[in-house]
C-alpha cells in the first residue's frame, strides 16, 4: 500500500549527458504507471534510480511516504524485471520461482501458493521442472516476470520486459500483466518503447524524450490530446499526417484548398495541421472540408487499406488515409475527394510545437 512519490529527479552523467531533467511525477497504489519513449530518453535511468541502482544528481524518491533517495537497492522492497533477466541456470523453474521466497523466510505453504498462482497466470505450470537451459528465450522471460510478481513488494518496476517475446506470446503476457497488476494494488511503473504495450497496459503514461515528460496523462488523453508535436507523432500508428501550412484570413491554405482555422486570437504566418489518418474520411455528397487528391500509394494491411494522396494544387503535400477498400476497384493513379472534419483536426504552433487547442473532450 505504498504510494511512489518523484521530486524533480534530476541524472547527470560526468560525462555532460543528461539523461534526466526536472523529473516529478506519482504512482498511487492502483496506478500503472508506463514510461514511454525512443531508445535513449532516459527511461531506464529514472527506473534504476527508484530501484536505487543509481543514486539521483539532485531530487527526491519516495515510497509510501518515507524517503528513499540515498537508501540501498536492498533496503527499498522493490520488485524489479529487468530486459536482460538473469536466472539461476541450475536451479529449476519451481525454484528460480521460490529463490526470493526462500530469502525472505516466506513459510513453505505460501511460497507453493504464490508460485503455483504465478506459474499459472504467466503459463508456465508445464515447464516447472525445467532449468533455464531447456527453455526458450520467450519462456525464460516469463521466468524472470514470474520471479518478481511472486514477491509481495511495495513496488514494481519492468524494464521492457516483453521486447524479447515474439508477437503472439507478447500479447498473451501482456494481457495477462494487466490483470495480474490490476490485482495487486501496489503502484507498478513499466518502461517500454512500445506505444502499443503503453497504451494497453497503463493507467497512466509518461511520454519522455530528451530527458524531459513531454506529456503525463491517461492513454486516451495522449492519444486524443496531444500536448505537442512529438506526443501526436510518436504516438499513433499510422502515425499522425502533420502538414506545415501558410495561413490567409481565416483559413490555412492546402494546395487548392482551405481549411478553416480554429479560434486563436492571433493568426501566425503559418501552422502545422494533424489529423490522424483513421480520422480522415472518403468524402461523401454533403460532406463540406473537402480536398481532392490523386493516389499515389495504396497498402493493404489485411484490416483495412492506407490510401495515400497528393493534394491537387499543392507542392508535395500528402495525406494518408485509413480506408476499408472493395477490392474490386484500383485505386491507384484515381482522383478522390476526402473530407478533414473540423473537429478531428489537431493544430499546432510551428515555433514551440505546443498544441494550439484542447480539442474534444
Ligand atoms: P532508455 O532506457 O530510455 O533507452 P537510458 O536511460 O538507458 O535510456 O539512457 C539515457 C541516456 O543516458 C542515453 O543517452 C545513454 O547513453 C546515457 N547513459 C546511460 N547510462 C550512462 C552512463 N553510465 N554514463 C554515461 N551516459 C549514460
Ligand atoms: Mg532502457
Amino acid at each position: 500500500m505504498a504510494k511512489l512519490e518523484l521530486k524533480n529527479l534530476n541524472k547527470t552523467y560526468t560525462s555532460k549527458v543528461i539523461p534526466v531533467k526536472d523529473f516529478s511525477l506519482t504512482v498511487d497504489n492502483d496506478e500503472f504507471l508506463t514510461l514511454l519513449g525512443p531508445s535513449g530518453c532516459g527511461k531506464s535511468t529514472v527506473l534504476r534510480m527508484i530501484a536505487g541502482l543509481e543514486e539521483p544528481t539532485r531530487g527526491q524518491i519516495k515510497i509510501g511516504g518515507v524517503d528513499v533517495t540515498y537508501k540501498r537497492a536492498a533496503d527499498r522492497n522493490i520488485a524489479m524485471v529487468f530486459q536482460s533477466y538473469a536466472l539461476y541456470p541450475h536451479k529449476t523453474v519451481y525454484d528460480n520461482l521460490a529463490s526470493a521466497l526462500k530469502l525472505r523466510k516466506v513459510p513453505p505453504a505460501t511460497i507453493k501458493q504464490r508460485v503455483a498462482e504465478v506459474a499459472e497466470v504467466l503459463g508456465l505450470e508445464e515447464l516447472i521442472n525445467r532449468k533455464p537451459g531447456q527453455l526458450s528465450g520467450g519462456q525464460r522471460q516469463r521466468v524472470a516476470v514470474g520471479r518478481a510478481l511472486v514477491r509481495n513488494a511495495d513496488v514494481y518496476l519492468l524494464d521492457e520486459p516483453l521486447s524479447n517475446l515474439d508477437a503472439l506470446l507478447r500479447e498473451r503476457v501482456r494481457a495477462n500483466l494487466k490483470q495480474i497488476f490490476a490485482a495487486q494494488k501496489v503502484p507498478v511503473v513499466y518502461v517500454t518503447h512500445d506505444q502499443t504495450e503503453a497504451m494497453t497496459l497503463s493507467t497512466k503514461v509518461a511520454l519522455l524524450n530528451d530527458g524531459y515528460i513531454q506529456q503525463l496523462d491517461s492513454p486516451e488523453h495522449i492519444y486524443n490530446h496531444p500536448a505537442n508535436l512529438f506526443v501526436a507523432g510518436f504516438v499513433g500508428s499510422p502515425q499522425m499526417n502533420l502538414l506545415t501550412l501558410p495561413c490567409q484570413g481565416r483559413s490555412a491554405i492546402l494546395g487548392n484548398f482551405q481549411v478553416r482555422l480554429p479560434n486563436i486570437p492571433t493568426i501566425p504566418p503559418q501552422i502545422i495541421l494533424g489529423i490522424r489518418p483513421e480520422d480522415v474520411r472518403i468524402a461523401q455528397p454533403g460532406d463540406t472540408q473537402t480536398i481532392r487528391g490523386q493516389v499515389y500509394l495504396v497498402e493493404n494491411l489485411g484490416m483495412y487499406y492506407l490510401v495515400s494522396i497528393k493534394v491537387e494544387g499543392s507542392q508535395n503535400e500528402a495525406i494518408t488515409v485509413r480506408a476499408l477498400l472493395s477490392t474490386d476497384r484500383n485505386w491507384s493513379g484515381e482522383h478522390i475527394t476526402i473530407a478533414l472534419p473540423s473537429e478531428n483536426i489537431h493544430w499546432f504552433d510551428v515555433q514551440s510545437g505546443h498544441a494550439l487547442v484542447r480539442r474534444r473532450f
